[in-house]
């Protein structure tokens, strides 16, 4: 019987932790932590993320402030507002939810965001320290998938791990996170060759495409531990998990694996934010 990776028993848990945590933290300092939330744009999807994200602050009793833009809004609008929210003191991380519209320089005003207040860990920066193996606030979608790995003592050194998908923010810090785990990592993207003879090696797959069911479980080999980290309407992620996880050791249900771990792990590294800036120890 594989592993059911339960995400979203893991982040209830990681909340009652955290709730105690923002108690002691607000003892001491007399203040909530506090998370800004950018949402840019009309795009419902995103509206919905930004919503959930704000909710989990709410029930650990952290602060949000949600700051609403327009879809007209020009690249050193949005910058400006970030660096408002960097000088603000009462404000212990910043999320920027992608996409942004395209008008706008996503790079740029993610890179806008202060290192330290990188919760969601998007900046080139905070990307460069975690791939030198500094301690920093990762990628909070592969981070909360690290965290899964190690709360079901999922062994990572010396497997081969292959990675399907490269963006920024999921694929490249997952891949990199992996490697330094001691993993030996394939990532893979849209103009790899072979795609299925390279999971079929694959201790650990990581599922981080956009395409709904497009990895096959025939793909898959015995016993591989499969990370699902896609999303799409009528519940389903990027790999055939109802096949696919017959044959695993241990795998991310869809929903309930990898998205609450995002969520999670992003009040997590907002409350590690708010306790550095303090000067508290946790
Ligand atoms: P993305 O920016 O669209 O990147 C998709 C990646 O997959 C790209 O690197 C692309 O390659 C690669 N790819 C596309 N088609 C492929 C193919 N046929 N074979 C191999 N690789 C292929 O997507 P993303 O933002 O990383 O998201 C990926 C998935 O994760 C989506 O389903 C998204 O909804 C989900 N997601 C979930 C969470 C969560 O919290 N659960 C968070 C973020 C994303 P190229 O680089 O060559 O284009």
């Amino acid at each position: 019987m594989a592993i059911i990776l339960d995400g979203k028993s893991l982040a209830k848990n990681t909340e009652s932790a955290l709730s105690e945590r923002v108690g002691r933290f607000k003892e001491k300092t007399g203040r909530a932590p506090q998370l800004a939330t950018i949402l840019v744009g009309d795009d419902p999807s995103s509206a919905t993320y930004v919503k959930m994200k704000g909710n989990a602050c709410a029930r650990v009793g952290m602060l949000s402030v949600r700051i609403e833009m327009g879809k007209d809004t020009t690249t050193e609008q949005l910058v400006g507002k970030i660096n408002a929210l960097n000088a603000d003191p009462l404000i212990d991380g910043i999320l920027l939810q992608h996409p942004v519209p395209r008008q706008i320089d996503e790079r740029a005003a993610f890179e806008a965001i202060s290192i330290d207040k990188d919760v969601d860990g998007v900046t080139c920066l905070g990307f460069g320290l975690m791939s030198m193996g500094v301690d920093v606030y990762g990628s909070a979608t592969p981070a909360g998938i690290m965290r899964l790995f190690d709360h079901y003592n999922i062994e990572i050194e010396g497997k081969h791990a292959v990675v399907v998908g490269r963006s920024p923010i999921l694929g490249k810090p997952m891949a990199m996170m992996l490697l330094n785990r001691n993993a030996t990592v394939t990532t893979c993207h849209s103009k790899t060759r072979n795609l299925s003879e390279l999971i079929r090696q694959a201790d650990i797959v990581v599922g981080a495409l956009g395409k709904p069911e497009f990895i096959q479980s025939d793909w898959i080999k015995d016993g591989a531990v499969i990370i699902d980290a896609g999303y799409h309407p009528g519940g389903i992620g990027d790999i055939d998990l109802k096949a696919a996880s017959l044959k695993a050791s241990a795998y991310t249900p869809v929903p309930g694996g990898v998205g609450p771990m995002t969520i999670s792990t992003l009040i997590l590294q907002t409350m590690e934010a708010a306790e550095k800036s303090a000067g508290i120890k946790s």
